[in-house]
């Protein structure tokens, strides 16, 4: 279990977290955790971001799959993505089931959307009572669509935890919960969510087969961008969003330069910083962090930027990236 000492995650000990990583020999496992102070003060910032999940779906890198809180005002408002072992952090980090507009999945990978079903069923006993929306993307052959997943999770005919249904039924005890299946090949931005002081965009991304979205969030002229898990084949992304000038971008450190890597899949570090480039992002926050990167993160880095000069953040289970 991770002692939480004194130490408010910033960019200085994000410093001194890279430069302990370049010290380390190319081949050495390094493990770039930074503990919060105390995980629940995130909230006590106007607007945060807090990391829940900072790994990817390999289980070496001790971290939880992909998952973040948007704190405003002290409620945890948005759930983006909700991979295995967010539940875990989602306590330790005091977030309350209540407080959610919406959940928002970037695609169905187990690392993003697995720890669902738990926070679910965490979420059955909070006493809520108002609807819930969930985004995710529509369906493809080879993936179910977000209503399709929760069907498969929690449907009453043939939901694997199908006493959880009354979250897809009307007039019951459990906050209705109201899917949207986000087109993931249309370009531009999709609308899902505009209500008081939150606006959230969906646009769709390139993940090889998966069908994947990344989200823009605006709140109180503060802008988010998750990149969700995307590849170099993503035009849409950047040429919708060029110039945007995101507070914060929110990207994956899941490869490297070298040859071979899945380049498919997910962007290189050049690509990234491309990217953060295109968008004059304001600082790029490094998540989803895999042990092949990890293990070569000042040459990730040095290769972010060749074309990115703004602070390049690592994000760690239970950060808090405050706006
Ligand atoms: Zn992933």
């Amino acid at each position: 279990m991770t002692t939480f000492t004194k130490r408010p995650f910033n960019l200085g000990s994000t410093l001194a977290a890279l430069a302990m990583l370049s010290a380390c020999s190319a081949d050495t496992t390094v493990d770039t955790k930074v503990p919060a102070e105390d995980p629940t003060a995130c909230r006590d910032n106007p607007i945060a971001l807090q990391v829940l999940g900072s790994g990817g779906p390999i289980a070496d890198d001790h971290r939880a799959g992909a998952s973040n809180i948007l704190w405003i005002d002290g409620k945890a408002r948005l759930l983006i993505d909700a991979g295995s072992g967010a539940f875990v952090r989602y306590g330790e980090a005091g977030v309350d089931f209540n407080d959610h507009d919406a959940i928002l999945l970037t695609h169905l990978h187990g690392d993003h959307a697995s720890g669902l079903p738990a926070l679910l069923n965490n979420g059955a006993f909070a006493a809520r009572t108002e609807g819930l929306t969930i985004a995710g993307p529509a369906g493809s052959e080879q993936f179910p669509s977000t209503t399709a997943y929760l069907d498969a999770l929690i449907g009453k005919e043939g939901g694997a935890l199908r006493y959880l249904h009354p979250y897809l039924d009307d007039n019951t005890a459990l906050p209705r919960l109201s899917v949207q299946n986000i087109d993931s090949q249309k370009p531009g931005l999709q609308r899902i969510w505009d209500k008081d002081d939150l606006k959230v965009d969906a646009i769709a991304v390139h993940h090889l087969d998966v069908p994947t979205l990344a989200y823009v969030v605006r709140t109180q002229s503060k802008t988010l961008i998750f990149s969700g898990d995307q590849s170099f084949l993503s035009e849409n992304f950047v040429e919708t969003l060029s110039h945007t000038k995101p507070d914060l971008l929110i990207m994956h450190n899941a490869i490297t330069m070298a040859d071979g890597q899945p380049r498919g899949l997910h962007r290189d570090p050049q690509s990234l910083g491309e990217t953060a480039a295109a968008l004059d992002a304001q600082t790029l926050l490094l998540t989803h962090h895999m042990q092949r990167a990890i293990k070569l993160q000042n040459e990730v880095n040095a290769a972010i930027a060749e074309s990115f000069g703004g602070p390049i953040l690592m994000a760690d289970d239970l950060s808090c990236h405050p706006l």
